[in-house]
């Protein structure tokens, strides 16, 4: 799984937002997931404990928000989420393309000491 290079990137991330602030404890980190992502929040926390011990971020708590994918119809070219697995456009049964959200991932905020 990419959760350790994810996790990785947070960890630089977070650490560097630190260091700018001269923040000596970080104590939550408040991340977006897109849901489309498939990364899984244990994972995470897992990779997370190992990688930030011994780092002003070790033992601080990682909250995680899913959020929903959505798609652009190729037909009408509106925006809707999915729904029942089906990428059909609920209002005019095209196809849709992924949009924009539920692919990325990024930190919403973190909380300091
Ligand atoms: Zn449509």
């Amino acid at each position: 799984m990419h959760e350790l290079a994810v996790t990785e990137g947070i960890l630089d991330m977070v650490l560097n937002e630190a260091k700018k602030r001269n923040v000596e404890r970080v104590v939550a980190i408040n991340l977006v997931v897109g849901e489309m992502t498939g990364i899984e929040e244990d994972c995470i926390r897992f990779y997370f404990d190992i990688l930030s011990e011994n780092t002003p971020a070790g033992g601080a708590k990682i909250a995680v928000k899913y959020e929903k994918p959505l798609f652009r119809c190729t037909g009408c070219d509106r925006v809707f989420e999915r729904k029942n697995f089906t990428f059909s456009c609920p209002y005019c049964g095209y196809p849709g393309v992924l949009a924009q959200k539920g692919v990325e991932l990024y930190i919403e905020s973190i909380e300091v000491e």
